[in-house]
Formats: C-alpha cells, structure tokens, sequence
C-alpha cells in the first residue's frame, strides 16, 4: 500500500478507489478526511488534490443511498434494520443516519463492532440507533421498512449462503436490499421476494459509488447506464 500510495504521487494520479483491507491502512496517507470518511473510519475513495495532498472519501454508503433512490425508495422517516458491523455497514449506517432515517438497528455477532456503529450513529447523527447482538437465528424487528444484508455472507464462491434470520418475520411491505453483488441475485433477496419483501440487489451500490468517485476526480459525469448494462452482463455470464 505504500508503494502504491508514492506511486499515485509519482504518476500525477487524480486519484484511486481502494477495497478491503486496505480502506483502514490507508488513513495515515490522508492529510484530511471528509465529514463522512471521519465517522466511518476508512475511506474507498482517495481524490489527490491540485497540491498534492490526498483527500479521503468513503462513498460506498452513499452509493448506496443513490440506489435506493434510483429504485425510488425512501429513507427518510424509515426505521432500518442493518445486517453486519463491518466496512460495507458503517459506511450504509452512517449515510443512511445522514439521509434522514429515523432509527437503525445494528444487529452483528461480534459485539464491540456491533456496538461501535450503534454508538457512532447515535451520538453524531439525528437518528436512533442500538445494538442487538446475533446469537441464532435472528428476528427483524416489528416495524422495520427496511433490512438490508451488509454482512458478506452469500457472496461468491459462498453463493448458497444466507444470512441466519428468521424469514417469516420478513413482511410484505419491507424493501430488502443486499450489498453483495456477485451473485447480483442473492437467496437472501430470493428467500425475502418469497416473502413479499421489495427487493434491491448490490449492483446498483457498486455503480454509484463508481460514478461519485469518477465525478470527484474528472469533474464529469460517468455513463451510469452504460456501466450499470456492462457490470450487470458480466455478473450474468
Ligand atoms: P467486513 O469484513 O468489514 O465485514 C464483514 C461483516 O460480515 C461483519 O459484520 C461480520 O460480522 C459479518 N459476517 C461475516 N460472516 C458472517 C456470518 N456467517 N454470519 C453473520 N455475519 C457475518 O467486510 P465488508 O463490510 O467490507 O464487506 C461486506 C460485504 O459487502 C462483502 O460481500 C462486500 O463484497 C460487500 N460490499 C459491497 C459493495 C457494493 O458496492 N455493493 C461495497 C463494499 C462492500 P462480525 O463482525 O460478527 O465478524
């Protein structure tokens, strides 16, 4: 990560995208931190500056705002019930908090990471938000509009996996989002539309959060349909 980082520097890059684990390590080559980079604790985002200096973004939530609002789904008022404590739910926990919702319910089996998002959310944003620890199955909570699956649990080559939650406390009526993408069309998404749940897939966070980093390096506007119509033909194969 070092090199990569000098060589940024040396190539005149505008800038990089960077994926797990490097989103923490990469912090110390930051010299400044967006609002939401600092609450999250990682950036997937590094824009270098006219100056030199690197500027760390995370816009992995905020894709995924961006995609609930390409399907026209609200955040704002809704109680949401956030499957997983790491990178991918941080990032959707405090953006989604930012978005206007009214209450987040972290549910994680390690219960510092659990508890740590709960506690961000809480303390720096307008929404509610607690911590219920995963022992077993899990029910969601009455009330929930929306439940999404920001645990890795069904992605490739894992693709039969499902996160362990009681179904039949899914209700029509919620919208049920996954964060993996690979498969695009996850059992948990399957075993939730089984329920009547409105679904969203992955796909459309990666793209947008594609398209925001683009925008922050170029200026311009990315093909958003022209990168959503390749990725999801690839996927497809
Ligand atoms: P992390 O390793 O940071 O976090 C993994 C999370 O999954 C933790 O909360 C962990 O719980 C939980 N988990 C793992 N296995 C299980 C299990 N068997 N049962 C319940 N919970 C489990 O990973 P990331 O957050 O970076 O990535 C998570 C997923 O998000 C990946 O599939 C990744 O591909 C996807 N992603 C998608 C993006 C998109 O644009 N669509 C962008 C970024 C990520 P615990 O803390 O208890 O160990």
């Amino acid at each position: 990560l070092d090199a990569a980082m000098a060589g940024v520097r040396a190539f005149n890059m505008r800038g990089v995208n960077l994926t797990m684990p490097h989103k923490i390590n990469v912090l110390k080559h930051m010299d400044e931190l967006s609002e939401a980079a600092r609450l999250i604790g990682a950036v997937n985002t590094v824009v270098r500056r006219e100056d030199g200096s690197f500027f760390g973004e995370n816009t992995d939530g905020k894709g995924f705002v961006r995609s609930l609002r390409d399907e026209r789904a609200a955040i704002a008022g809704k109680s949401i019930c956030l499957l997983g404590a790491g990178g991918a739910a941080r990032s959707i926990g405090v953006e989604c908090a930012l978005a206007g919702a009214k209450a987040i319910t972290v549910v994680n089996r390690n219960a510092d990471r659990g508890a740590s998002l709960a506690k961000v959310i809480a303390e720096n944003t307008a929404a509610d938000a607690v911590f219920v620890p995963w022992a077993g199955t899990a029910r969601i909570p009455e009330g929930t509009d929306i439940l999404i699956n920001a645990t890795c649990v069904g992605l490739a080559p894992d693709s039969d996996g499902c996160p362990d939650i009681d179904f039949d406390s899914v209700r029509p009526g919620m919208t049920a989002c996954d964060v993996v993408f690979n498969p695009v069309d996850t059992r948990f998404l399957a075993n939730a539309r089984a329920r009547g749940a409105r679904t969203i897939d992955g796909l459309g966070m990666l793209v947008n959060q594609g398209c925001i980093n683009f925008k922050l390096w170029t200026g311009v506007e990315a093909p958003r349909d022209v990168m959503y119509a390749k990725l999801k033909a690839e996927f497809e194969q």
